[in-house]
């Protein structure tokens, strides 16, 4: 639908195979040809040694990056080749939202009033709403939410699964031009909606990743099927065990909720007696394809538990506080990441979090860990920060090769951030600016595998105008459906 508010989408450009014509200066490297250098700039690299390389440049062949350096010896390597001027400017890696729903939430973002208990939010909204959904609010939802995140600076994001329709959000998120990857709804409790029994739910997760297969499988690495439980306490352990098998077996990441508010833990101690974490550990579900979204109610044990195996977590701090989920009481992240954990962050809903924004979630979980350190654990740096929302985000959720920092060989996701504006004057360390300044409203231009997503700010995938119009025509069909009335904190007057 609606095809006409899309451009025609280029086909994805090169790969490490492409031919291309091949030049030999006398005494330089001879070096395939790239397709665009980004010059000019302060270049964060986040690779291992951290470099910030000052008059920098990033050199661009097809989708993957050719060349980091001095931007004199990048224009050496590659003469002749276009420029994107980014003088003065500073170049990150593109940033990583680890768990970012795309549906559902975006139509009717700060429409839910903020006094509700968690059941009066599942079932006066969520049930209602999701219930309501077509597959054109699915597609609308999900180039919102890329179109926002891209103009963040995100270029890779988790969907975490709570999709209806994924062969269509799919379709929707590569058009748009964002990293992603992806699954569908899945839970096999009896009595809820939409419950399934296990071979179902699992076949449902399968064909999802068979139409967008991962690399090992041939995929392009843009969008790639996941197997996505919900998770809580909504899957048997026959499905939590053979969604574990068949991610394994598919080659793929496996991605579930846990244990962002206490509810989690009282329904794993009536369950089994166990905590959460432990409840997965006695089913061997643990283990480096699993990235938990929250696990913010875990024991010390668990904590260990969780480094051990290998498992990632996702941490979105805005959704726990907007929601009072409890993490300055209970969320042992930092400690986490300090017995070498996987940890990565997220943005969650657009009633949860609200904003695709992962600087300010950087900026948030430093502050907390310096205000309450649960366990006592050392206080998260800047530069530690900057590196959960890029290289260490990356390697939390299974990319690590592919994106996260700018390094030669890695996918072209790059941020260009411009510095013309107060959040940038003046400059003084990169990571201290970047995160707690989080300037996300400075994105000049995005790349994602080497395409130009963002230019001076506007994303160039998506009319964006016509997508405006799109979604708020949709949302307001989408809750008269739903038979839902915005409950207003002020009066609306209307002209007569
Ligand atoms: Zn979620």
């Amino acid at each position: 639908m609606r095809a006409s508010l899309l451009p025609s989408i280029p086909p994805m450009t090169g790969s490490p195979g492409t031919s291309y014509a091949r030049r030999e200066p006398a005494d330089a490297p001879t070096r395939p040809a790239a397709d665009l250098l980004v010059t000019g700039a302060d270049v964060v690299t986040m690779d291992t040694g951290r470099r910030v390389i000052v008059d920098g440049a990033v050199a661009v062949r097809g989708q993957l990056i050719a060349m980091v350096g001095p931007a004199r010896e990048v224009r050496a390597a590659f003469p002749g080749t276009p420029e994107l001027d980014a003088t003065g400017c500073v170049v990150t890696p593109g940033l990583v939202d680890a768990h970012q729903h795309t549906t559902g939430d975006p139509l009717i973002r700060s429409a839910i009033p903020d006094d509700l208990d968690s059941r009066a939010s599942i079932f006066d909204w969520a049930v209602p709403v999701h219930a309501a959904h077509e597959p054109e609010d699915d597609e609308v939802s999900a180039l919102l939410t890329a179109v926002e995140a891209l103009r963040a600076g995100v270029t890779t994001i988790v969907e975490p699964g709570t999709v209806a329709h994924p062969m269509t959000v799919g379709a929707a998120l590569r058009r748009a031009g964002i990293r992603a990857t992806l699954g569908t709804w899945g839970w096999d409790v009896p009595g809820l909606p939409y419950a399934l029994p296990v071979a179902e739910v699992l076949a449902r997760q399968e064909a999802v990743v068979r139409a967008f297969p991962p690399v090992s499988a041939g995929g392009d690495g843009l969008v790639t099927g996941w197997v996505t439980l919900v998770g809580h306490d909504l899957a048997s352990d026959e499905l939590l065990t053979g969604a574990a098998a068949l991610a394994e077996e598919l080659d793929t990441g496996l991605t579930l909720h846990l244990a962002p508010s206490v509810d989690d833990r009282h329904a794993y101690a009536r369950r089994s007696g166990r905590g959460p974490a432990e409840h997965l550990a006695a089913f061997g579900v643990l283990g480096p394809r699993l990235l938990l979204g929250h696990a913010v109610w875990m024991s010390e044990r668990e904590i260990a538990l969780l480094a051990e195996t290998g498992t990632a977590v996702a941490c979105c701090p805005w959704a726990y506080l907007r929601l009072g989920q409890g993490l300055t009481r209970a969320g042992r992240h930092v400690p986490f990441l300090r017995a070498g954990g996987r940890l990565a962050l997220g943005c969650d809903a657009h009633n949860a979090g609200d904003r695709t924004d992962v600087l300010a979630a950087a900026r948030l979980l430093a502050g907390l860990s310096r205000d309450a350190p649960v366990d006592g654990a050392t206080p998260l740096l800047a530069g530690e920060a900057f590196a959960l929302a890029t290289v260490a985000g990356a390697q939390a959720i299974g990319l690590g090769g592919l994106t996260g920092a700018l390094v030669e060989g890695m996918q072209a996701d790059l941020v260009v951030f411009r510095t013309d504006d107060p959040a940038w004057v003046p400059l003084g360390d990169h990571a201290r600016q970047l995160v707690w300044n989080a300037p996300t409203h400075t994105v000049r231009d995005v790349l994602v595998a080497g395409r130009h997503v963002v230019r001076d700010g506007r994303v160039t995938t998506v009319d964006e105008a016509g997508l405006w119009a799109w979604a708020r025509e949709r949302a307001a069909a989408l809750l008269a459906r739903a038979g839902i009335a915005i409950p207003r904190s002020w009066p609306l007057v209307a002209q007569a």
